[in-house]
């Protein structure tokens, strides 16, 4: 899952797509400052002074990134009190983030450095969760990089916090105004921090951060980005292929069934005939067009196991058309509408084939598996 605002209509944006894109993701230095656009303002988070640069004036709330790559919703007394630095946008450097990490959860945890994140984790935990969030991400690049898509390197450090157990995972959560419940872990968009904890088996919970690291990866690298509306079931398609644990393990030997998320499977073979039903094309064709089935809490898993289909099945036999569906989403303006019409239009473009065809396709792939 994916936790975060819904940013409402009517906008008005400060600065454009492309600066942005830049500022999210840059290939060159990340610590370079950005001197196009708007300036830095001095904002306030929980009466903490921050600074940061504006991104959208919408009419009920400023949309602020961060230095250290959070983004904050300004709404009300917080909106109108900012004050104008004139100073160019620059990043915190990772030291910086370091030590406003451990000053923010205080001296039971430590703040374990890697070559592509920050681990917030309980004192003495050793390597088992850096490895695990590195890991993840190399598989998720090599993957998304064998099938064609641009992975460009994230400006910020990618931040993971490992609460002590469940109940200390869900209090943070709190404070950090997510709501959730029964879940292993959580990647929250604005903040850009995965959060899990290290209470119960492993296994059981490593398939959750495995989907969680996921999302993180992708908002980070490029190939979805965290100020544009994009399809739930292309962002849950990409954190459901990263569920196996087969995902992570070294290249070598791993074939196309032991990629498949046996999770997923078994419920479309239940509630879909695996793909052959009726009912599997009207969902296919209910994604493409709205989030409803997710935001239903009784149709909400049905969506997660067809979304998986679907990636599945483009990122496996059709990489190209894969990578153009996640190239177009990615490429949408800031924070734009994106209505049923639109999206359907934009998905038979880029995959190539009306929706009903495309539904047979992946249900005959289904059934090879
Ligand atoms: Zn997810």
């Amino acid at each position: 899952m994916i936790s975060s605002i819904d940013c409402p209509h009517g906008k008005s944006s400060i600065i454009t797509g492309s600066v942005l894109a830049l500022l999210l993701a840059a290939g060159g230095n990340p610590q370079r400052s950005v001197a196009v656009g708007p300036t830095v303002i001095e904002f306030y988070v929980d009466d903490e002074p921050r600074r940061g640069l504006p991104i959208m004036d919408f009419a009920s709330e400023l949309v602020v990134l961060d230095r250290d790559g959070q983004i904050h919703a300004l709404r009300g007394a917080a909106k109108e009190n900012v004050r104008d630095l004139k100073l160019p946008y620059e990043p915190a450097n990772p030291i910086e983030t370091r030590d406003r990490l451990q000053s923010e959860f205080g001296r039971d945890f430590e703040i374990v450095a890697t070559q592509h994140f920050l681990v917030v984790q309980p004192r003495g935990r050793g390597d088992r969760w850096p490895d695990l969030f590195e890991r993840s991400h190399r598989s998720f690049v090599n993957y998304m990089s064998r099938r064609g898509v641009k992975i460009r390197r994230g400006r910020f450090p990618m931040v993971a916090v490992v609460m002590p157990d469940a109940s200390a995972m869900y209090a943070e959560m709190e404070r950090a105004g997510i709501q959730a419940t029964s879940v292993a872990g959580v990647y929250e968009r604005e903040s850009n921090r995965v959060i899990t904890h290290d209470g119960g088996h492993l296994e059981f919970i490593a398939a959750t951060v495995r989907h969680e690291a996921a999302h993180q990866s992708a908002y980070n690298y490029n190939v979805h980005s965290r100020v544009v509306i994009t399809p739930r079931w292309v962002t849950e398609g990409i954190g459901q292929l990263f569920e196996p644990e087969a995902m992570v393990m070294n290249q070598a030997g791993l074939t196309l069934r032991d990629r498949v998320n046996r999770d997923s499977l078994r419920k479309l073979k239940e509630n879909f005939d695996g793909g052959q039903s009726d009912q599997f094309s009207q969902a296919v064709r209910d994604l493409i067009g709205t989030d409803e089935m997710f935001n239903n809490a009784q149709t909400t898993a049905d969506a997660y196991a067809v979304a998986w289909a679907m990636m599945f099945y483009l990122a496996e036999r059709e990489p190209k058309n894969f990578a153009r569906l996640l190239t177009g989403t990615n490429g949408r303006g800031t924070y734009q509408p994106y209505d049923r019409f639109a999206r359907l239009n934009d998905f038979e473009r880029w995959v190539g084939s009306d929706v009903d065809t495309f539904a047979k396709k992946v249900a005959w792939f289904l059934k090879s598996l």
